[in-house]
């Protein structure tokens, strides 16, 4: 365990709070990060069962990777696994830029939060490029040993 994962878990045993972090998509806790820009819906039942047995860090991989909101909407033609080694980019399709190197890092600064913090497991958006199980972000978490919960 990293120093600072240690100085975290410190910090919350002296809150009295003793529960491990996960990692979650921020947009499911209704923050408008989403490409549109709109609010998206909160899930608050599956905050409200999370939230008994974790803290919950949010994240937003694209936000992270310096994409800004409203962005274009990207959808992966293959895998995270192929982005990360290279096999396959990602191209905006209204403007056809590549955006490839927006996913990656934004998968490599999520790895770093989840390091710092410790977190064993996250709660990923579906059908995201990069928060799905199968995208940017969820394939990098998972070759970190992370286990990836993809969330409809
Ligand atoms: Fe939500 Fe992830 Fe997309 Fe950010 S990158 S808006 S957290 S699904």
């Amino acid at each position: 365990m990293t120093g600072n994962a240690q100085n975290l878990k410190g910090y919350l045993f002296n809150c009295g709070v003793s529960f491990e972090p996960v990692l979650i998509s921020a947009c499911l806790l209704g923050i408008p990060c989403r490409w549109h820009g709109y609010k998206p819906k909160k899930r608050e039942r599956l905050i409200e069962s999370l939230k008994k047995k974790y803290v919950l860090v949010p994240v937003c991989p694209e936000q992270l990777g310096g994409m800004p909101t409203p962005r274009t909407g990207e959808k992966l033609k293959g895998s995270g696994a192929e982005v990360l080694d290279g096999k396959l980019r990602i191209i905006a399709p209204e403007t056809k830029q590549d955006v490839t190197r927006f996913h990656i890092n934004g998968a490599k600064y999520t790895l770093d939060i989840a390091k710092i913090v410790g977190v064993r497991r996250a709660y990923l958006k579906s059908g995201s490029p990069s928060c799905d199980r199968e995208g940017v972000t969820g394939e990098m978490l998972k070759r970190n040993g992370i286990k990836v919960i993809r969330v409809p």
